[in-house]
């Protein structure tokens, strides 16, 4: 190992083409930069086998399975029999990524919330946690999670909400995901969401290759820079970069219950 913070990122898409003919060295820097795992989130059934396929591959590779509300138009029942059959398979740490999207609106708001709505009820019957996905849907995302208080764990990944937003989901016990934009010199409602909450409910993620932190922004991300975001948070909380990895790795192993 090396003297760098040991990461763990919470949410990567190696399953997206733009790793195909790199992945081997992505994850050789993610490596070097002291990233120790990462969890491959699926959008749709072919991403998450895919997701399955490489986490079966490495071992420092965890799957997450889900289908992203981007993609909901596409459930067809065969895609549904898919998801359930790789939502039991080895490896799998939740389901995911999940949720509603009305700022792109990729799929019909009520195909959104039918295969959100499903997907929270398989995550409960199977006691696995869920990863959020809610650009522009706060209201409606929070209404809906409130209706399965059993869930085993519920991430808002690249939280976006306010404060309130943010109060209510530590209320209710979740996490927050904290991704490359609190890196932007611009984005200080999310800086100061960062710097408020408890230490102990953040996970950091990159969402690669998409929100590349400050220093990369336009170019693809990747889990090397989460040692941005983690200086950064480091930096916001007063705190040295060794206590923010030691703190939101402990919480990466919690939440996903798996092992470095
Ligand atoms: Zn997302
Ligand atoms: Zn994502």
């Amino acid at each position: 190992m090396n003297s760098q913070a040991v990461l763990v990122d919470t949410h990567v898409h190696y399953n997206d083409p733009g790793f195909a003919h790199d992945l081997e060295t992505v994850r050789e820097r993610a490596r070097q930069a002291g990233v120790a795992a990462a969890v491959c989130v699926g959008y749709d059934v072919p991403s998450s086998r895919r997701a399955v396929m490489l986490a079966g591959q490495y071992p420092d590779v965890y799957a997450a399975v889900g289908v992203h509300p981007h993609d909901a138009a596409g459930m067809t029942p065969r895609a549904w029999e898919g998801l359930r059959l790789l939502a039991g398979s080895d490896r799998v740490v939740a389901l995911g990524e999940i949720g509603l999207d009305f700022y792109r609106d990729l799929s019909p708001r009520d195909l959104q919330r039918q295969v959100f709505w499903q997907q929270l009820q398989m995550a409960h019957e199977l006691q696995i946690p869920v990863v959020i996905h809610d650009r522009d849907a706060h209201a409606e995302t929070m209404a809906t999670l409130k209706e399965f208080p059993g869930l085993s764990g519920v991430v808002v990944h690249c939280f976006s909400g306010d404060r309130r937003m943010a109060e209510e989901c530590l209320g209710r016990g979740y996490y927050l995901g904290i991704d490359g934009p609190l890196t932007y010199p611009k984005n200080r409602d999310l800086a100061e969401i960062a710097r408020a909450v408890p230490l102990d409910r953040l996970l950091l993620e990159t969402d690669c290759p998409y929100l590349s932190p400050q220093p990369w922004r336009g170019k693809r991300n990747e889990p090397a820079y989460l040692q941005a975001v983690a200086e950064r948070l480091a930096e916001l909380r007063g705190l040295t970069k060794a206590e923010v990895a030691s703190a939101t790795t402990a919480n990466a192993i919690r939440f996903f219950s798996i092992t470095l």
